[in-house]
């Protein structure tokens, strides 16, 4: 078992509404269901939708594919949830680390909103252990273990209201290790006429999805690679409902979806698996589904692979052109003609972009001033 004992305190966040950051500490290693449950105060307790209790106040998560079985005092793999008294509880909700204004472009979404901001909310813990994972800090830390504020899911609805935002995005960290306080602002948030999105890395059961799609207007999923090997390996998960979340999302909702894709040197820079990836995009998902491959940057157990080269990335969008996506970017650089938007009909460039920044749009609505053609997207 691992004690907790550091608790960087709680910060309000009302009272000083501005951007703010990342901050943790280091932890030791904590990759079992193993930790002693720091349940802290009990006023900031949920209990969690999707669990079930067993005997011996034992209880079974049923949030995501892991399907844990915790006993009384055990912390979950993903950080966040323990079993109190044989009721599974989250210390997630109301316990951000990450509370920012940033462009609705840096979730990744590129068709949703352009040039808009929102509020990025993120709270530590994860249900994945990515090799690379560019946010470790954070997402391999338990939500009591990091820099954090103290912020209602009614109070991050009126932080975007007072900085004149209209979308709520989770982001940074898995909204599915916080998908109970996640659920909780989006329910406030479309209640008060509020947009929300959602980054994840799609690894949930199909019932928590839907019933939290409910309250999503968009995804954006990362797909890391395009193998079961390459997700258990790199991932510590399987691969195989990563894939069925992205089709339910794309066909079981009425939510936008965009898909993020790392590539990372030495692990996932095979333009065969690339283009077996890109297929089954466009066949199963949808060739109007924009693709964003994202440039890696040196990070927790891969610190001495290089960043990824621009060229890789440039010759990965052309081979997911040449596949028939339609929507293909780069992204995480700083300015590149692929990471303007252009009309797959007759290709008039549609936005330019430097980085994340929209610098001109020529969209009309959701169309191309030159020839028409609908531009998939939500674009008012
Ligand atoms: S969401 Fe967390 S507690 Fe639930 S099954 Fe997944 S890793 Fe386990």
């Amino acid at each position: 078992m691992i004690q907790i004992n550091d608790r960087p305190g709680r910060r309000d966040f009302l009272g000083r509404v501005g951007a703010f950051g990342v901050g943790a500490c280091c932890l030791p290693t904590f990759d079992m269901l193993a930790a002693a449950a720091d349940v802290g105060d009990p006023s900031a307790l949920r209990e969690v939708d999707y669990y079930e209790p067993l005997e011996g106040n034992r209880v079974r998560c049923f949030v995501c594919p892991l399907n844990c079985t915790l006993s009384e005092g055990q912390t979950c793999f993903c950080r966040t949830r323990t079993n109190v008294g044989g009721r599974l509880v989250t210390r997630a909700w109301a316990n951000p680390c990450v509370v920012r204004i940033e462009p609705i472009e840096k979730t990744p979404l590129y068709h949703f909103l352009p040039g808009q901001s929102c509020l990025t909310v993120g709270v530590g813990g994860c249900n994945l252990r990515c090799v690379y994972c560019q946010n470790w800090e954070v997402s391999q830390s338990l939500p009591v273990q990091v820099e954090r504020f103290s912020l209602r899911p009614d109070e991050v609805v009126e932080a975007a209201r007072r900085r004149d935002v209209s979308t709520i995005a989770f982001n940074i960290t898995e909204p599915v290790a916080f998908l109970e306080y996640a659920t909780d602002i989006a329910r406030a948030a479309k209640a008060s006429g509020l947009r929300v999105i959602c980054a994840t890395a799609g690894f949930i059961n199909a019932e928590p999805l839907m019933a939290f799609a409910e309250h999503v207007d968009a995804f954006c999923v990362t797909l890391k690679g395009f193998s079961e090997d390459f997700y258990r390996n790199h991932m510590g998960v399987a691969f195989a409902p990563i894939q069925n979340t992205l089709k339910t999302i794309k066909h079981g909702t009425r939510s936008w979806l965009e898909i993020a894709h790392l590539i990372v040197p030495h692990l996932n820079e095979d333009l065969v698996e690339f283009r077996r990836m890109c297929a089954w995009i466009r066949d199963k998902v949808g060739g109007d589904t924009p693709l964003h491959l994202a440039r890696f940057t040196p990070a927790h157990k891969v610190k001495d692979y290089p960043l990824t080269a621009v060229d890789t990335l440039a010759d990965a969008r052309q081979a997911a052109l040449r596949m028939g996506l339609k929507y293909v970017y780069l992204a995480n650089v700083a300015s590149h003609p692929g990471c303007n938007s252009y009309c797959p009909r007759c290709g008039r460039t549609l936005i330019d972009r430097a980085g994340f920044d929209v610098l001109r749009t020529a969209m009309r609505g959701g169309s191309c001033p030159a020839c028409s053609a609908t531009i998939a997207g939500v674009w008012i």
